[in-house]
């Protein structure tokens, strides 16, 4: 609990202990069984880390071509294919690259 109020990130906790991204949802759901911790805690946790990442993560790399942003697109200025959807793949292979 010392590194959940320390405000480790899912990512820094899951390297730390080891775990997958399941096996830390699956510690989560216990501390909030065993009332260490309340859902809305993990919630409000899980969304301060996606503002997080939306900021630190703000250079987009184009799937097609591998033209890279500062900014986040949603068309890629250089080859003008529509990556928007292709940006939100790219950020989900990341979440399940951690396993
Ligand atoms: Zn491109």
């Amino acid at each position: 609990m010392a590194d959940l109020k320390a405000d480790m990130s899912d990512s820094q906790l899951m390297e730390k202990y080891g775990l997958s991204f399941q096996g830390l949802q699956d510690l989560f759901a216990k501390l909030i069984h065993a009332k260490l911790a309340t859902e809305t805690y993990f919630q409000k946790r899980a969304m301060k880390q996606a503002a997080r990442s939306v900021e630190k993560d703000a250079e987009s790399t184009c799937p097609y071509c591998g033209y890279r942003a500062k900014k986040r697109f949603t068309h890629c200025p250089r080859c003008n294919q529509d990556v928007s959807e292709w940006l939100d793949t790219v950020e989900l292979t990341k979440i399940l690259s951690f396993e």
